[in-house]
């Protein structure tokens, strides 16, 4: 059931219930972090790898002190100047934070959200939430409550309604090895904007297949809909030409009849906005009932790096020429 009531959802979560909540990223799936029985239906309702560790929402800097044991400065800095907001933070763990939740490791992935919704119910509640996205695992994320009820309607008892989501693209993860920071995973927040902070960060290879390399498998946020990334577009749709082929664009209309349906993520040409519209575009191609969804690649800066490791994900790579 979709909703507005901030209390209703308070106490589903009070009683070990999971329900979906939005945040300036994607929605999530939330549940309190110490209910044991809450954090086995997240994994249950998501089919989500039990490996695949879940990132821990707080209300506050402060509340970093319950769930993670040493805190380099480096954080303190980067919290300072992103938090509330789409950057998580992998840290040391405390003895308290349950296994479930890190999937047997010694760190704990944190964030505080920027959305005036999750931060109420985070104000009011006794603990904090895990709230992976709430699609399916490997699907396309949900941007809005609608996308969240065509998932999982039926699973959950309530959807938090908070609007679409500002962001629209998963957090930056970054962590701290030898009190270095490290991309783990690119997200809303650039790495351009992290290096005006703190300087260069070291940068993980995203290629690696493993869930420990954070939310880096090599299908993911896929639509159903077979789809490609591609430089040259009308070399792809020459390739797919007569199928029913639709676009996934930066800024600009292509003139070609052999295209059903284009999207546009930004008019302006805004990488931001590209982002925080790429999932709602993903869900309508997926509706459509195509026969291949072709991806313009994005520049490759700022949020454009974001945009194409999903898209990267998402699809299935081919060259044309
Ligand atoms: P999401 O599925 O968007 O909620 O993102 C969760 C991501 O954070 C996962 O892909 C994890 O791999 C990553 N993550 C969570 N906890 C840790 C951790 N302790 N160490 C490294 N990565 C983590
Ligand atoms: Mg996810």
């Amino acid at each position: 059931m979709i909703s507005k009531d901030i209390y209703q959802a308070a106490e589903w979560l009070n009683n070990d219930a999971i329900v979906a909540l939005p945040t300036e990223t994607v929605y999530g799936l939330a549940g309190n972090i110490y209910s044991e029985k809450a954090i086995r239906k997240i994994f249950e309702v998501k089919k989500r790898p039990h490996n695949n560790p879940l990132i821990v929402h707080v209300g506050s800097k402060e509340a970093v002190k319950e769930i993670a044991s040493n805190v380099p400065n480096i954080a303190w800095q980067l919290m300072d100047k992103f938090w509330p907001g789409p950057l998580t933070l992998v840290l040391p763990k405390q003895s308290t934070i349950p296994d479930s939740i890190t999937a047997g490791k010694n760190t704990v992935a944190v964030r505080m959200p920027n959305h005036p919704d999750i931060l109420q119910l985070l104000a009011i509640l006794p603990f904090p939430l895990a709230a992976p996205s709430a699609n399916p695992f490997g699907s396309i994320s949900p941007t809005s409550a609608k996308h969240v009820a065509n998932y999982f309607d039926d699973k959950i008892p309530l959807i938090l309604d908070g609007g679409n989501c500002k962001n629209g693209i998963e957090s930056t993860i970054i962590g701290f090895e030898n009190d270095q920071a490290v991309l783990y995973r690119l997200g809303a927040i650039s790495i351009e904007h992290i290096e005006k902070e703190i300087g260069p960060i070291n940068i993980k290879n995203f290629e690696e297949n493993t869930p420990s390399a954070p939310g880096m498998m090599l299908s993911h946020y896929a639509p159903k809909t077979f789809s490609v990334i591609a430089t040259d577009l009308s070399d792809a749709i020459a390739f797919y030409k007569p199928k029913k082929i639709g676009l996934l664009l930066f800024n600009t209309k292509i003139n070609n009849k052999e295209v059903f349906h284009q999207e546009i993520l930004s008019v302006k040409g805004n990488l931001t906005e590209a982002g925080a519209n790429l999932y709602a575009a993903l869900h309508r191609l997926d509706a459509l009932d195509l026969d291949v969804i072709i991806a313009e690649k994005f520049p490759d800066n700022e949020l454009g790096k974001a945009i194409n490791d999903r898209l990267k994900r998402a699809t299935v790579t081919k060259d044309f020429k």
